[in-house]
Parts: C-alpha cells; structure tokens; sequence
C-alpha cells in the first residue's frame, strides 16, 4: 500500500518568486495488488506525484508511506529496488540486446548468472516476446510495441512489489496500444503487482485502471472506481473531463464476455444476434442498435456463454 499524506510539491519561479504548485494537498492511497490510474489534464501534476514516490522528486510536504514506512527513512536506491519503473521514451540501452537490457537491474544487485538468465527469459516469455526469437536481438530492431513490451520486461526483472508507469504506451499506435495493455492486464491478473499508472488517455484509465484518480491543477478532483467516476462524478470538472461519453468509452474498455449474464427464463437465446465473447462491449451494443434488438448472444465459438442485456450497460441503482 502506498499512503500520499497531504503531499506537496511546489516551485519558485525564478524571475518572479513567485511560488506555483505542481501537486498540492494530496490525500491519496494506491491499494496494494491493483492498478491505479493516475488521470488528469497536461500539466496537472500526474507525473510530479509519480516521481516523489520512488524520490525522483523530494516533495516540499507532507509524507509518502509504502507498506507503513515513511520513505524519507528509505535510501533512494533502496527504494527503488522496490519499485519497477516504466516511462514512454523506454530508454533502453541501444548497445544492448533485449536479454542485456532485461538483465540490467539484476546484474546490478549482483544476482547469480544462472538465476538472471532464468528470469529473463521466463520475462519475455511473460510480456509476449519469444525468447529465440527477440532475446539477441538489439532494440532498433524492434516495433514500437515490441519495446514498450521490453521496458515492461526489465520493469519486472527485479521482481519488485511495486510499479511505476508514465504514460508507459502513449508512444504506440492505436492498434499496438491495445494489444500491449491486453497483454500487461493479463500479466498482472498474475503478478499482482500495486501499480501506479499515470496516463492523460481517459480511455486507457477506464480500460486499465482498478481505481481511478483524477487530479486536477495540483489537486484531487475524484477516486474511485471507473463506475465511480462515470456514472457518480462528485464535481462538473470530473463530468466535463471524461465527457458525455464516458459510458460508452467505458464499454469500450470491457469484453462482452465479462458483462455476460445466464439467459433469463423464457429468454429465447437462439433468436438474439451474436457477437463474440471478445468483442468490446461498445460494439455489442452497436450490434444491438444496428439489429433492433435488446440483447445480444454472447458466444465462445459456436458455444453459447450468455447474454448481454442493453438495460445492464446502463447506469444501474
Ligand atoms: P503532468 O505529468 O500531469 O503533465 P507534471 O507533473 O509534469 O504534469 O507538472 C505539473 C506542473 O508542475 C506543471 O505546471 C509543470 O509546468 C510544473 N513543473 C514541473 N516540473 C517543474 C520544475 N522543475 N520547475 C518548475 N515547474 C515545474
Ligand atoms: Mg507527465
């Protein structure tokens, strides 16, 4: 768990003396084992926050814990043996091959050969990238997703409770883009890591975010779950950022095999038109639009998993 106690982080400006802060009066906790969408405008102090929290940044207030302990007690690089870092620009080695760049953390702590080289392939063999294939190889040599998929590799290398992402696939395109974070989700359904993950992409925080947290010039504007924000925003700033499609950019985020429910009695599955278990629940609902129909068939192949009903898409209580 990791506790932000009325943190702050605020500048002089020079010229002016003026003083500005990038992140003010910050009460926030990241719940361990889920990912936590750090969300917000350009500007807003989503990446200030991220950095005070393995102290590449020291705060001028208030205090962060992990796991109860304060980390002003904690050497920097220490501490950031506890915590995976991921950032858009990657920043591999370009001398280096993939298997070198994975290993660099370990090799650092002194790991046994045998154990590093284990691990790494175990790794990439993690993040989608098969081992003879992409381990020699150097990182030119890869697409723009294949590298993200390597920083994230080298992230978990040190096997660190803890993951800090900037923006970590806001360089790919929209096709590789979803496939990298389909890929991390599913690595973390294992790993379980505390992640903090700062994005300006609402739909990537709907997608990819346990909980949500929303910041706003400095300050916390919500936290909550996606739903939360969505369908129950406490402010007009909050409504306004995620717009009034934020349902629909929701649905995106979700696999009509999720949101399947069993068939209703006397609900007569055959007639409905079918979509697929992975499709995105935004176009299971085009689907339904286009057919003029209330429900869709969700299938597994020719199998019939169950039904999705356009009346549990919408806003429920
Ligand atoms: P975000 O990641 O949400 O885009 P940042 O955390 O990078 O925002 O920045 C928050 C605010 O703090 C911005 O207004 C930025 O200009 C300001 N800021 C960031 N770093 C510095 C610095 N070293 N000196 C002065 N102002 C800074
Ligand atoms: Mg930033």
């Amino acid at each position: 768990m990791i506790e932000l106690q009325n943190l702050e982080k605020r500048y002089t400006n020079p010229q002016t003396g003026a003083e500005v802060y990038a992140v003010k009066h910050l009460n926030l906790t990241f719940p361990d084992g889920e990912i936590t969408a750090l969300l917000g405008p350009s500007g807003c102090g989503k990446t200030t926050t991220l950095r005070m929290i393995n102290r590449l940044i020291e705060p001028t207030g208030g205090r962060i814990l992990v796991g109860g302990e304060d980390t002003r007690n904690v050497r920097p690089e220490v501490l950031r043996r506890r915590m995976g870092y991921v950032i858009q620009q990657i920043g591999l080695f370009p001398h280096l091959t993939v298997a070198q760049n994975v290993a660099t953390v370990p090799d650092l702590l002194g790991q046994a050969k045998a154990t590093t080289q284990r691990r790494v392939l175990e790794l990439l063999d993690l993040v989608g990238l098969e081992p003879g294939q992409f381990a020699h190889k150097h990182p030119h040599e890869l697409s723009g997703g294949q590298q993200q998929r390597v920083g994230v590799a080298r992230a978990l290398a040190a096997d660190p409770p803890v993951l800090l992402m900037d923006e970590p696939f806001g360089a790919l395109d929209p096709l590789a883009r979803e496939r990298v974070q389909d890929g991390f989700l599913d690595i973390q359904r294992r790993l379980k890591k505390t992640v903090v993950m700062v994005t300006h992409d609402i739909d990537e925080a709907l997608k990819m975010g346990d909980k949500v947290a929303l910041m706003n010039a400095g300050e916390l504007a919500q936290f909550g779950t996606p739903d939360d924000l969505v369908r129950r925003p406490v402010s007009d700033f909050v409504r306004q950022f995620l717009g009034e499609d934020a349902l629909l950019r929701q649905l995106a985020g979700r696999r009509a095999g999720e949101l399947a429910r069993p068939a209703a009695p006397g609900q007569n599955v055959q007639n409905l038109p079918r979509v697929d278990s992975t499709l995105d629940a935004r176009s299971a609902l085009s689907v339904m639009l286009r057919e003029r129909a209330e429900a869709v068939a969700v299938m597994d192949g020719e199998q019939v998993r169950g039904v999705l009903n356009w009346h549990d898409l919408g806003p429920r209580e």
